[in-house]
C-alpha cells in the first residue's frame, strides 16, 4: 500500500516514538480492492495528549479531542489519528455507555461496523485484519464484525451504512447479517434524520436494481409513503413490472447524480393513492405527477435534504409526465423556466421511465428535443431577465418611473423575446416599454 508522504510521516513520528500507528478502515478497505482511498484516517496507541505533544509544530483540529481524534492539518489537508479505543454496551442505541484508549489494535477493529472496514495497515508491520476482511472483500461479501443483531442494535445507522457498502462495492450480506439488517428496521426510527439522508442518498447512487430490491425494507422504513407500491399490480399494458420493481429500475437506469437518482426513486410514488381501475380493467393514475411533487417535497422536508436538491427533485417529480413538443418556441420557454440543466436532466428521468417498464418500447422523441435544446444553448438565447438587452436601471434612465409595474414591464419584454415577438434589442424594446408603461 502506497501512503501519501504527510500520511508515512505521521506513522513514522509516532513508531520512532514508541506508539504503534495504522492506516485503518475505508483506507485499506479501499487499497484492497484497488481503488485510490478518498482519505486516509490512522489510529495509534498513543493518547490524544501525546498526540499534540508530538505534533506540536503543525496546527491541529481539535473538535474531536474527547474521542480520541486529533486532526493534523498539513497545507490543505487533515489527517485525522485516534487512538484506539474499545467501547462499552450502547444501552440508548447511538452511543457507547463507556470508550477507554486502549493499547492493543484489536480491541480498536472489534469495534467497527463491517469486517471489510475492520482492517489496519502499517508499512512495518504489514495488514492486521483479525475479522477476515480480506477474505471477505475476495468474495464480496459483507459480514458484522461480531453478533449482527448485537451491532445494529448498537448503533442502527450501520444497518444503513451495510446497504450503502454492499451496494458500492457489489458486496452480497452474509445470511445472519442480511437477516439483522432487514428484520431491525424499525431501530432507525431513532436516528437523526440528516444522517440517515446521507446515507441513504450515497445507497441510491451506487445501488442498481437488485440491491433496491432487496434493501426495499430498510429503504421503506425510512420512506413509508413507498410501501404500497410494493408489489402493485399496475394494471397496465405498457407495464410488465410491479410498481416498486419499476422504480427501483428508473433509479438504475439513471446517471448517478443524486437529485436524478432521487427523483427516480419518488417519481411515481404517489400513484397508488390516485389509483383508479376503469370498465376495462385498465389502471389511471391522474394527477401522480402534481400530487407526487407535494409528497415528494414533504419527505425531502422530513429527512431534511439540503433546499436546493429538494427544489431541484420535487420540479423533477411534478413534471416527469410533460411531453415536450419538438418545437423551438415552447422549449425556449421551458428553458426559460427551468434553465438547461434542469430541462436536460428531466428528459434523462423520463428517458429511464419510459425505458424501464419491462415492455418494448414505442421509439420515442428524445434524440430530436434533446437536438433542439443543444442548438438553443449553443445559441445563448435570451432567456432570462439577465439575459435581456435592457436593464431596470436603463429603463430608469429613460425617466420611466420605479415601482412594481416596472418590474412587470422587463417581464413581459422578456416574454416577448422568447416567444421571438421581439428581437433582444435595446432599442425595440425601449420602444415596447414605451408602449407597456405610461412614462
Ligand atoms: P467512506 O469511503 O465512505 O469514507 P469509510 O469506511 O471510511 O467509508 P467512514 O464513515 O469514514 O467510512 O468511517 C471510517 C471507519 O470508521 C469505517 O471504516 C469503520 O471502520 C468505522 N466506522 C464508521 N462509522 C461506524 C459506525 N457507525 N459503527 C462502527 N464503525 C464505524
Ligand atoms: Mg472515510
Amino acid at each position: 500500500m502506497k501512503l501519501p508522504a504527510h500520511v508515512e510521516y505521521c506513522i513514522q513520528t509516532l513508531e520512532e516514538a514508541g506508539f504503534a500507528a495504522y492506516a485503518v478502515g475505508g483506507c485499506v478497505r479501499d487499497f484492497l480492492l484497488g481503488l485510490e482511498p478518498q482519505d486516509f484516517d490512522l489510529c495509534t496507541a498513543a493518547t490524544p495528549e501525546k498526540l499534540q505533544e508530538l505534533f506540536s509544530d503543525h496546527s491541529q483540529v481539535l473538535a474531536g479531542v474527547k474521542h480520541g481524534t486529533v486532526g493534523i492539518v498539513f497545507h490543505q489537508e487533515v489527517v485525522e489519528i485516534t487512538t484506539f479505543r474499545a467501547e462499552g454496551d450502547y444501552s440508548d442505541g447511538r452511543h457507547p455507555d463507556w470508550v477507554a484508549f486502549v493499547e492493543d489494535i484489536t480491541s480498536d477493529l472489534a469495534r467497527r461496523d463491517f469486517t471489510v472496514n475492520a482492517m489496519a495497515w502499517s508499512p512495518s508491520r504489514g495488514l492486521v485484519d483479525p475479522f477476515g476482511g480480506e477474505k471477505d472483500l475476495k468474495d464480496r461479501v459483507l459480514r458484522a464484525v461480531g453478533d449482527p443483531e448485537q451491532r445494529f442494535r448498537e448503533d442502527a445507522l450501520r444497518i444503513l451504512r451495510g446497504a450503502r457498502f454492499a451496494a458500492r462495492y457489489g458486496l452480497t450480506p452474509e445470511a445472519a447479517t442480511l437477516d439483522a439488517m432487514l428484520t431491525l428496521t424499525p431501530l432507525m426510527e431513532e436516528l437523526a434524520r440528516e444522517r440517515v439522508f446521507s446515507e441513504l442518498s450515497k445507497l441510491l447512487l451506487h445501488a442498481n436494481a437488485q440491491q433496491l430490491l432487496l434493501f426495499e425494507p430498510i429503504i421503506t422504513q425510512v420512506i413509508p409513503e413507498l410501501k404500497p407500491a410494493v408489489g402493485m399490480d399496475q394494471h397496465s399494458v405498457h407495464h410488465a413490472f410491479d410498481l416498486y420493481t419499476h422504480i427501483a429500475h428508473v433509479v438504475q437506469a439513471v446517471p448517478q447524480e443524486l437529485s436524478l437518482r432521487w427523483a427516480a426513486l419518488l417519481h411515481d410514488v404517489c400513484k397508488p393513492a390516485v389509483f383508479t381501475l376503469d370498465d376495462q380493467g385498465h389502471g389511471h393514475f391522474y394527477d401522480h405527477a402534481q400530487v407526487g411533487g407535494q409528497l415528494t417535497e414533504e419527505i425531502l422536508r422530513r429527512l431534511k435534504a439540503p433546499t436546493a436538491l429538494r427544489e431541484q427533485v420535487t420540479h423533477l417529480v411534478q413534471l416527469h409526465m410533460h411531453r415536450f413538443e419538438p418545437e423551438r418556441r415552447t422549449l425556449r420557454r421551458w428553458a426559460s423556466r427551468l434553465g438547461f440543466d434542469t430541462l436536460y436532466r428531466l428528459l434523462t428521468l423520463q428517458e429511464g421511465d419510459m425505458g424501464s417498464k419491462g415492455k418494448p418500447e414505442d421509439g420515442f422523441y428524445f434524440t430530436q428535443i434533446r437536438e433542439l435544446i443543444r442548438e438553443l444553448e449553443q445559441e445563448a438565447a435570451c432567456l432570462t431577465l439577465k439575459d435581456l438587452a435592457i436593464s431596470g436601471t436603463d429603463l430608469l434612465e429613460l425617466g420611466f418611473p420605479a415601482g412594481k409595474e416596472l418590474g412587470d414591464c422587463l417581464q413581459q419584454l422578456l416574454e416577448l423575446v422568447i416567444a421571438e415577438v421581439l428581437p433582444n434589442d435595446p432599442q425595440a424594446l425601449a420602444e415596447e416599454a414605451a408602449k407597456l408603461l405610461p412614462q
